[in-house]
């Protein structure tokens, strides 16, 4: 199942089109694309067996996050052997976690202002989870898992890494940097869960390539450990790292500047379209 936020509606993606999951539904489940994810296993069944056909066109709504309102995010740093490595890092045996505060959350066609410094971008692989999870081994975790979609985690590198101690927090949560989407898909929809191919192309040239099988961390794992520590709860999302290929470990390094465009796209999610901007 797929299911996209289009214009602030939960709605399912069909052949022909999208269907609203409120009206659908006859209300039974509501409109909010975030509180639908409360609700997911009963919504699932639901939606398994509707039998309707879709509600709108595909191509006139403007899409938003998928998960535009979570009470956490999470993000996972060197996540992969070969951002560690440019990054100039060993290789964690456990995952190193930040976050993006949730008003940093966009949607898959963003336009997002740079502030002062320099902004870079890390493709990633975002989960989405269905179900609070506490304490949950990794064996289990990917039944808590609603879907997975795609993100951007936009870093400003001189606040992120600014002396004495590194604000990764708040360098990577400003307005837009945490653009998502475009669609939540459903685990059984990939031919492996754990091996998806992604990556970026800043201004139509590849910047990032790479598999999630690469990951150091795989998502059940990120999920165990987390839910090892404090509760995580249903909707919340969490960004799962980043490939090597980023502006800052390249020579000349590459920041975004004023009128750069980013396509970043996943294999079985779809692809966003970032446009940069000046500071208003
Ligand atoms: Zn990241």
């Amino acid at each position: 199942m797929r299911i996209v936020n289009a214009a602030g509606r939960a709605s399912i993606v069909g052949g022909d089109g999208l269907l609203d999951v409120e009206s659908a539904s006859g209300g039974a489940f509501p409109a909010d694309p975030q509180a639908l994810y409360s609700l997911w296993d009963d919504f699932h069944s639901w939606a398994a067996g509707y039998t309707g056909g879709p509600t709108a066109p595909t191509d006139t709504l403007t899409f938003g996050a998928p998960a535009p309102r979570p009470r956490q995010v999470f993000a996972i740093g060197l996540n992969y052997r070969d951002h560690a490595a440019e990054s100039g890092m060993d290789v964690p045996d456990t995952p190193v976690v930040f976050t993006k505060f949730p008003a940093s959350i966009t949607g898959p066609s963003a336009v997002v202002e740079l502030p002062q410094g320099s902004v870079d971008f890390e493709t990633e692989l975002v989960a989405v989870l269905s179900r609070d999870t506490y304490r949950v081994p990794a064996t289990r975790a990917w039944d808590h898992v609603a879907g997975l979609t795609l993100g951007q985690d936009l870093s400003e590198r001189e606040l992120q890494l600014r002396p004495p101690v590194p604000q990764f927090n708040l360098g990577k949560s400003y307005p837009g940097f945490a653009p998502m989407g475009p669609e939540l898909v459903t685990a059984d929809e990939f031919p492996d869960r754990d091996d998806i191919g992604l990556g970026c192309r800043l201004n139509g040239e590849q910047m990032q390539k790479s598999r999630t099988s690469d990951m150091i961390f795989p998502v059940a794992e990120i999920i165990a450990y987390l839910s090892s520590v404090l509760p995580l709860y249903a909707g919340d999302v969490i960004f799962t790292g980043t490939p090597a290929g980023i502006g800052m470990a390249r020579d000349p390094a590459r920041f975004l500047r004023p009128g750069d465009a980013l396509v970043t796209f996943a294999e079985g999610i779809g692809s966003m379209r970032t446009q940069f901007i000046s500071p208003l």
